[in-house]
């Protein structure tokens, strides 16, 4: 338990409004990653519902979700499986397409990045539409993974994307 998480993140996530698009209130984690403690509890707060559910891969997303998905892995004790943009993997990848807060885009992950019945945790800095994570949980059950959970940092409510995904499923430090 970390009762000043909230506060403190509060306190220094930064919204910037209008971006990448007119409309968009980006928050912006760079403030929380240069300060080493805050960064740390972040870490423990995003992986402790998570401890002792046997997670053997931690997926991040592109491409925050690799700043917090790594460390999430290692603390778990888990493989660590980067999420990407189309076109970015070496090694042979599937794909899956979907619409975002702002444009369209599509994921990948390389065929064999997840075995069959591997226990899968999703990590992501913000959950908007949720459709960005609904693509990547796809790409997960087509390889035969067990999706555990997903875990944000934020969740923007308004946008309901944890309905999508399955709210059970669904934790993070921070709602707005
Ligand atoms: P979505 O697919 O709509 O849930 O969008 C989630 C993806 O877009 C995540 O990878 C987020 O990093 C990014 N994203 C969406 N909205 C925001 C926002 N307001 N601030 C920062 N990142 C966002």
């Amino acid at each position: 338990l970390d009762p000043t998480l909230v506060s403190d993140l509060q306190a220094t996530l930064r919204d910037v409004p209008d971006f990448p698009k007119p409309g968009i209130v980006f928050k912006d984690i760079t403030p929380m990653l240069a300060d080493p403690r805050l960064f740390g509890r972040v870490v423990t707060a995003m992986s402790a519902p998570f401890r002792g559910k046997h997670i053997t891969k931690v997926v991040g997303v592109e491409s925050r979700g690799f700043i917090l998905g790594a460390p999430i892995a290692l603390a778990l004790e888990a493989g660590f499986v980067p999420a990407r943009k189309p076109g970015k993997l070496p090694h042979r990848s599937i794909v899956e397409r979907y619409s975002l807060e702002y444009g369209a885009d599509g994921v990948e992950m390389h065929e064999d990045a997840i075995l069959k019945d591997e226990r899968v945790l999703v990590v992501d800095d913000v959950l908007a539409t949720g459709g960005t994570a609904e693509a990547t949980a796809r790409l997960i059950s087509r390889l035969g993974g067990d999706i555990v959970g997903f875990s944000f940092l934020i969740t923007l409510d308004f946008l309901a994307g944890a309905k999508r995904l399955g709210p059970d499923k669904v934790t993070s430090v921070l709602s707005f």
